[in-house]
């Protein structure tokens, strides 16, 4: 299937429906970013696990962080219910280390680096009338 990469505006798109590669729900109700549910996801670092919850507006890089980030630090994010790895095969094209991958329905992705301070990310989709049209509210769909 051919990829479209389309660039949004930052903070008008609400990432609604994330999941890890196996299906489970990134959604967490019980921690809310900018009024709306995080997506939140397991950190592994220096020998250690934590949670890391991000804000769901797609590109509003604000995060929570059970561990203290600092820039440069590279997180390697699973998903906390089924320990699934987030990494995804693209390199960062600034950082050169593998972007993880947030999964939506209908096989798209939103990718985002995972070094701290990196603010590269996109969002694939595949099937755009559907992810648009059931996906995103219809108040922060962009203009295309
Ligand atoms: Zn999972
Ligand atoms: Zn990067």
């Amino acid at each position: 299937m051919e990829e479209i990469i389309i660039r949004v505006p930052e903070g008008r798109i609400l990432v609604h429906d994330g999941t890890c590669p196996k299906g489970c729900s990134l959604m967490n109700p019980g921690k809310l970013m900018s009024g709306k549910p995080a997506i939140t996801c397991e950190n592994r670092m220096h020998g250690k696990t934590g949670l890391i919850h991000f804000n769901s507006f797609y590109g509003i890089y604000e995060y929570d962080s059970e561990f203290i980030l600092k820039h440069g630090d590279v997180v390697d994010l699973a998903c906390p219910h089924c320990g699934s790895p987030l990494r995804a095969p693209e390199l960062c094209s600034v950082c050169r280390v593998n972007m993880f991958a947030i999964h939506l329905p209908n096989g798209g992705e939103v990718r985002a680096c995972p070094m701290v301070g990196c603010h590269n990310h996109k969002l694939v989709l595949v099937d755009l009338d559907a992810q648009f049209a059931t996906y995103y509210n219809d108040e922060r769909r962009p203009k295309m």
